[in-house]
């Protein structure tokens, strides 16, 4: 069944809802439709298509919360991109890198670990970016804010309509 992605009034998307919350929320008038699947609705009175991108009237605050230090949010931190290659991947093709490796001191913290391709990772090896000859794109950072949609749906299943939206809130980051 079509889900459909609720965005704050911002355009930040807060969460995945199903078609007929969306189809309610609609009706009470607290949101407008952005975007819309092919798929038309009937009822007696009225026909619609179904919604898949809406966006909240009003403001939702959402609670702040100290993004948690996991292989899902780092490889969310680094847009699912090898920090060497820059490539994307999908999760199962990264891994993580300690940029100054653990046996020269280095920390497993937000600041000494980046999204890796396995080809990049083999390369490095257990050496710093200087020795192995490879240069770092983007020095990580513990993130300020994550969107906490892009850690929870996978990377593939997003459908198309939604796309745009979540990647407004990607850009974000740093
Ligand atoms: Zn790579």
């Amino acid at each position: 069944m079509e889900q459909v992605l609720l965005l704050n009034i911002t355009y930040e998307p807060l969460k995945i809802i199903d078609w007929k919350k969306a189809i309610t929320l609609l009706f009470l008038g607290k949101v407008e439709v952005l975007e819309e699947y092919s798929r038309e609705l009937h009822s007696v009175s009225f026909t619609i298509k179904l919604p898949s991108v809406v966006r909240l009237l009003w403001m939702v605050k959402r609670p702040k919360t100290a993004v948690k230090f996991s292989r899902q949010n780092i490889y969310a931190r680094d847009q699912y991109r090898c920090q060497y290659c820059w490539r994307q991947f999908s999760p199962e093709d990264l891994t993580y890198d300690h940029v100054i490796p653990k046996s020269q001191g280095g920390k497993t913290k937000w600041g000494n670990i980046v999204t890796c391709c396995i080809q990049c990772n083999r390369k490095k090896g257990g050496r710093i970016p200087a020795e192995a000859r490879m240069k770092l794109i983007r020095k990580p950072s513990r993130p300020k804010w994550l969107p906490a949609l892009r850690v929870t749906i996978g990377f593939k299943a997003v459908p198309q309509s939604w796309q745009d939206y979540l990647y407004w809130n990607v850009e974000l980051i740093e």
